[in-house]
């Protein structure tokens, strides 16, 4: 029912977020190039391997999928690749995917025992005719192709998943903290666009659960023609909403990559009937280099690589 109090706390809050949209877009824009960003301070290190790329004059798509190989391969990193916590049945399952200056993609999900989905998924774009490959069929396919298989359940990963068996009756829980992916989008030196995404996906999940994260236009989205734009966080509100596809025609419509970020992670805020029980971040990045990125909740930061920076920012959130 409408009320005076309802209306002035509506219009208060929307004033508030007019005016964090006002100030943002106040916020000196440098055309950049090469620049990479990715999701998290642990993609900082991510940044440093595709900057050696990118600062040799070399490809967006190469330094992305370099650059994420990096956190795949650090079995410290519980929510990526190697170390990655397995599902409820004690299997570590991965998801990723890549696109390319063209706008070519290519993804694996549910995919086992391989170090580097990343690299996967970028043969399933350049060596066969589909987009995405899935479970057993990714796996025969990464054979095929001279990838070993692994065991990617580390000491650790599996002592934590012991630990959750005690108390966790087999239910698999949504929490801000149990998951992460790195994401990486990055410009290079000849405006060429790319983007990386790769995950173990939420840990103690239903086995056989596929997040946004391979999913073209919910984890990922490249247009060459306009940006980039990334998630992480949990990936069912992103895959109701194909988030990142979203925040890229949310670009093509004139928002910057922050306005764009803004409003996506506002649809999830407004749509789920539990926000505050999730986490969702948003990157984004512009053919000019512009960066956006904007959290449903505290805590999402980035990692940025341009000439000037090496650097990780807190994002701007929505719920206060
Ligand atoms: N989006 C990932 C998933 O749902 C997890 C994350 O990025 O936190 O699998």
């Amino acid at each position: 029912m409408f009320s005076r109090r309802n209306f002035l706390h509506t219009t208060i809050a929307s004033s508030g977020t007019l005016l964090l949209r006002r100030s943002l877009r106040r916020q000196p824009t440098v055309a950049r190039m090469p620049v990479v960003v990715s999701t998290w301070d642990f993609g900082q290190k991510a940044n440093v391997k595709a900057w050696e790329i990118l600062s040799k004059q070399g490809r967006a798509l190469d330094a992305v999928e370099e650059g994420v190989k990096v956190i795949e391969a650090d079995a410290s990193n519980m929510t990526v690749g190697v170390g990655g916590l397995p599902d409820r049945d004690g299997k570590v399952t991965l998801d990723a995917c890549i696109m390319d200056e063209y706008g070519n993609a290519g993804s694996v999900c549910f995919l086992e025992h391989i170090s580097h989905p990343i690299s996967v998924a970028r043969m399933v774009m350049e060596r066969t005719p589909h987009v995405m490959l899935a479970g057993e069929g990714a796996l025969d396919f990464a054979l095929s192709q001279g990838f070993k298989k692994e065991n990617i359940l580390t000491k650790e990963a599996k002592q934590a998943w012991e630990k959750w068996k005690k108390s966790a009756e087999y239910k698999p829980i949504i929490n801000v903290e149990n998951h992460d992916t790195i994401a990486m989008l990055a410009l290079d030196h000849q405006g060429r666009l790319a983007g990386a995404c790769t995950t173990s996906g939420l840990a103690y999940k239903l086995h056989g659960r596929v997040g946004d994260s391979p999913i073209i236009g919910a984890g990922l989205y490249v247009d060459p023609d306009i940006g980039g734009a990334a998630a992480t966080g949990l990936g069912e509100a992103v895959m109701r909403t194909v988030g990142s596809f979203l925040v890229v025609e949310l670009m093509r419509q004139g928002r910057t990559p922050q306005e764009a970020c803004m409003e996506a992670v506002e649809r999830i805020a407004k749509r789920e009937k539990q926000p505050r029980d999730m986490q969702i971040g948003y990157l984004a990045l512009d053919r000019n280099g512009e960066v956006g990125a904007y959290s449903l909740q505290k805590g999402f930061t980035y990692a940025l690589q341009d000439e000037k920076h090496s650097t990780t920012v807190a994002a701007h959130y929505y719920l206060k």
